[in-house]
């Protein structure tokens, strides 16, 4: 049946919001789900941001990236990272152009929430033994209760040797858990608000309940832990207070939904955008500008830090890339920056049917309907944004129209409602034009979120378009 002339003039005028999913080809879709098993597999393996960093390391390696430091010249073509103390990694590829010219940056973070173990944990307490934590990014701390985690980081000892920790990736190794109230003995409990519920002392984590066997020794329980672990890892108690060891969920990432288009998995936020980054700037042929990946540390607590996207350490890898290149000039590092363009791929916030009220529906981000692009982050009166200029979000729609991509514009949220921020403004000080551009997550934050694969893949094919504008 023919359109109506008002039909054919919406088609023209609106902008039609739909799933990507739509439509989509058999092949297309094929490429979606292989993707996605493959982010799969690096969320199940790497849980921290050491070990992400470690990953990609290794994949950039193995596709022919090599370490700066090892390079005197650079050349177009060439491919190069930088790893900043184990916890955050730079890649770039160099262009054709002078980098003074600007450099086209996509930057994400490998840090995600979790709870960190405090530098005296062990104790024991009711005949058994637990570890005091203090939780790392913002939480609901009623959601790590009950739960299943891994023990991962390392412990180096005051001789340098490093002990590294990855608890969870055999089949027979423990798990550990938090535990809660039953709800027979809740009822004082239960009437306290869910963010004064569980306090953040409370986050205790249980590891052992067998006694030393000596009658006449103390604190067994706690001496037969220390026991273990000194003849696991060589370690006495001292040594935990020179170390980094995360408990994370140990629930596995899994294809969700009867129809399998969403993934559940810990660390979506924001190894999701972290991982399409890493895979397109692997996939890029000669690109115009020189390209970068950021993959950095310490977002979740405000990217400070010297792992941080704040850290001096960034401008030292721009820095050897224009000395390497041989652009020596006043100012060039500025003017390079000043230059550039970024999208800061970071998640936002997908709209939840549940919870609709907190958005504003005309303005949400809708899982399946692609990338997100945000033009301002920050709260209540867009404090904290970076603010991208409506010349480059223009920029940005016109590479991604001209590249068939899918995307959408959110605001995170009803105006007054909450809000959040990312590495965006931090480069957007430095001179740089950046817009937020990532992948839209359920439940953010909590040990178990939701993406969309459409999305995901969406995500990398978007990266890769603009890395090779
Ligand atoms: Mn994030
Ligand atoms: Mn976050």
């Amino acid at each position: 049946m023919d359109k109506t002339k008002g039909q054919k003039l919406k088609d023209q005028l609106f902008d039609n919001k739909k799933s990507g999913f739509e439509g989509l080809s058999g092949d297309k879709k094929a490429l979606v789900m292989d993707f996605s098993s493959e982010y799969i597999e690096f969320l199940n393996r790497c849980r921290t941001e050491r070990e992400c960093t470690l990953f990609s390391e290794v994949l950039l390696k193995e596709n022919g990236f090599v370490n700066i430091d090892e390079v005197d010249c650079l050349n177009p073509g060439d491919k190069v990272y930088f790893v900043n103390r184990k916890k955050a990694i730079y890649a770039a590829v160099i262009g054709d152009t002078m980098l003074e010219e600007g450099l086209n940056l996509v930057g994400a973070h490998i840090d995600s929430p979790r709870l960190d173990l405090k530098p005296n944990p062990l104790y024991e307490s009711g005949g058994l033994a637990l570890f005091k934590t203090h939780y790392y990014g913002g939480i609901k701390k009623y959601q790590w209760t009950a739960i299943p985690l891994m023990l991962r980081g390392v412990i180096v000892k005051s001789s340098g040797e490093v002990v590294n920790v990855r608890i969870g990736d055999d089949k027979n190794d423990p798990i550990f858990t938090i535990t809660d109230l039953l709800p027979h003995l809740a009822r004082k409990q239960e009437k306290k608000t869910l963010e004064s519920g569980i306090a953040g002392e409370d986050l205790n984590v249980l590891v052992g309940s067998i006694p030393y066997d000596d009658k006449d020794a103390s604190e067994k329980v706690k001496l037969n832990i220390l026991d273990i672990l000194n003849k696991k890892y060589g370690i006495i108690e001292k040594d935990f207070i020179s170390a980094e060891l995360e408990l994370v969920p140990a629930f596995e990432a899994r294809s969700l939904g009867f129809d399998l288009s969403m993934i559940a998995g810990y660390g979506h936020d924001d190894r999701s955008c972290a991982y399409a980054t890493l895979r397109a700037i692997i996939d890029l042929k000669n690109p115009k500008r020189t390209s970068i990946a950021l993959l950095a540390d310490k977002e979740e607590i405000g990217s400070v830090g010297n792992t941080g996207m704040y850290s001096a350490n960034f401008d030292v890898f721009i820095a050897k890339l224009l000395d390497k290149t041989g652009q020596n000039g006043y100012n060039v590092l500025e003017k390079t920056l000043c230059n550039s363009k970024m999208l800061s791929s970071d998640v936002t916030s997908a709209a939840d049917p549940t919870y609709s009220d907190v958005d504003d529906c005309h303005n949400a981000a809708y899982l399946g309907n692609g990338i997100s692009l945000c033009k301002y982050t920050g709260s209540g009166g867009k404090g904290g944004a970076s603010d991208a200029s409506a010349e480059f979000v223009a920029k940005i729609r016109n590479i991604l129209d001209k590249n068939n991509l899918v995307y959408q514009m959110s605001d995170m949220g009803k105006v007054d409602e909450g809000g959040g921020g990312t590495i965006a403004y931090i480069l957007a000080n430095k001179g740089v034009d950046v817009l937020d551009c990532g992948v839209p997550v359920l439940s953010m934050h909590a040990p178990y979120e939701v993406i969309s694969k459409f999305d995901l893949y969406n995500a990398y094919e978007v990266y890769k378009a603009f890395y090779q504008d």
